[in-house]
């Protein structure tokens, strides 16, 4: 094929491809990413990230990174990894080199990337129950820690569960860990770049930094971050800890690489640079504030709705189900008016995901569309 017209077909399929903006995705916690990120992107879609004698620019970027996270969490360094599964699996392969153990204690509405990690490492997992809130019990964790202090490779905590939305305590289960001296991983790949502002304005009551006795965190800058995919972090509390994800390649300049990925997209790098550069801290807060905000819209005009139940949002995950029409049911008719949600699967609902391309018109819309649907079904009821 010539080039005209390999670019003809690519925008024939790419115009049947849903968009962010058009308000349909409503699900997925992906986002169109910062055009600034895609252009620092582009630039840098030679650059390996994984050979930075050859490009240090990379090297670069990643210490500016470093610095912002720092800013953000407090002292720490760490990598820019493909995303949260990778982030994942790296900090439980840190702790299980550190610790030579293989127990991982994880609340039960812990990522499914958490137990794909346990899995491949080799590693086991005790689940913890969390309470009436989505959140860990504490007091169970403790009792754990008693019983089997010698046996723990890490606990695992969410900041931001892909499910709820909801923050573990990270401060209380950082003391702990400190005390027992146990490795702390904390998940905050949707949650990391909202919780510290959300916290600092008052919205929420758990702040997400390196406590003492935290010792890794993992968060993505391809959800909130606006950062393409794919973009994530793995940032550890010091050097020793992050030496432990430090691989040999003897053949290569650099002679060593970090993370699971050989060769890496440079392109990540420069973008995160680019995003954080772009909005700041103070960028990001307003993000943050503009979701929770919507999210919250969101949730009031559920509430209306006669015989659905909602949950308030903490981060911008709205979760609901209907008191009789199953939610697969409902997930049917809303795919087929064009709308991609996706299950809260514990309590058979649904919940939608407010990221940062998502408008009040979007909501206003689905509001119309959800209405309508549920009044056909009970139209539909009362005739059969
Ligand atoms: C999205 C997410 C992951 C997985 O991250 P990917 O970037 O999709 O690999 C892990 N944990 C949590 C809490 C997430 O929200």
């Amino acid at each position: 094929m010539r080039e005209a017209e390999i670019i003809r077909k690519l925008l024939e399929i790419y115009s049947k491809t849903p968009k962010h903006d058009d308000g349909y995705i409503l699900g997925s916690m992906t986002t169109r990413p910062d055009e600034i990120a895609v252009y620092a992107y582009n630039l840098f879609i030679h650059a390996n990230a994984g050979d930075t004698v050859i490009f240090p620019a990379i090297e670069y970027f990643r210490k500016e990174i470093i610095d912002f996270m720092s800013e953000l969490y407090g002292r720490c360094t760490g990598f820019v990894t493909s995303g949260g599964t990778e982030s994942n699996i790296v900090a439980l392969y840190v702790a299980r080199e550190k610790t030579r153990r293989k127990l991982v204690i994880a609340p039960e509405t812990v990522h499914h990337s958490v137990i794909w990690a346990v899995h491949l490492l080799g590693m086991e997992i005790k689940y913890v129950p969390v309470n009436d809130n989505y959140v860990v019990d504490v007091q169970l964790i403790d009792e754990i820690i008693r019983r089997k202090s010698d046996e723990i490779a890490a606990i695992v905590l969410t900041a931001g569960t892909t499910e709820w939305g909801t923050i573990d305590p990270i401060e209380e289960v950082a003391d702990m860990a400190r005390r027992y001296n146990i490795y702390l991983h904390i998940d905050a790949a949707y949650g990391g770049l909202f919780i510290p502002p959300l916290y600092r304005k008052g919205y929420i009551k758990t702040n997400l930094k390196f406590f003492d006795g935290v010792s890794s965190i993992s968060v993505d800058f391809h959800k909130n971050g606006l950062s393409p995919i794919p973009s994530g972090l793995i940032l550890f509390r010091d050097e020793e800890l992050l030496s432990y994800a430090r691989r040999e390649l003897p053949y290569t300049l650099g002679k060593h690489q970090y993370g699971l990925l050989g060769t890496r997209p440079g392109g990540s790098v420069a973008a995160i640079w680019a995003v954080i550069k772009k909005h700041g801290l103070e960028g990001y807060s307003t993000i943050a504030e503009k979701c929770l905000d919507i999210a919250l819209y969101l949730y009031e005009k559920i509430s209306k709705i006669n015989d659905v139940i909602v949950w308030k949002p903490v981060l911008p995950i709205v979760v609901f189900k209907h008191k009789t029409i199953g939610s697969g049911d409902l997930l049917d008719s809303l795919v087929s008016h064009g709308y991609y949600i996706y299950r809260a699967p514990s309590i058979d609902g649904l919940r939608i995901v407010v990221m940062p391309h998502v408008t009040r018109e979007h909501i206003d819309r689905f509001i119309e569309t959800f209405t309508k649907i549920l009044k056909e079904k009970a139209e539909q009821n009362n005739k059969g």
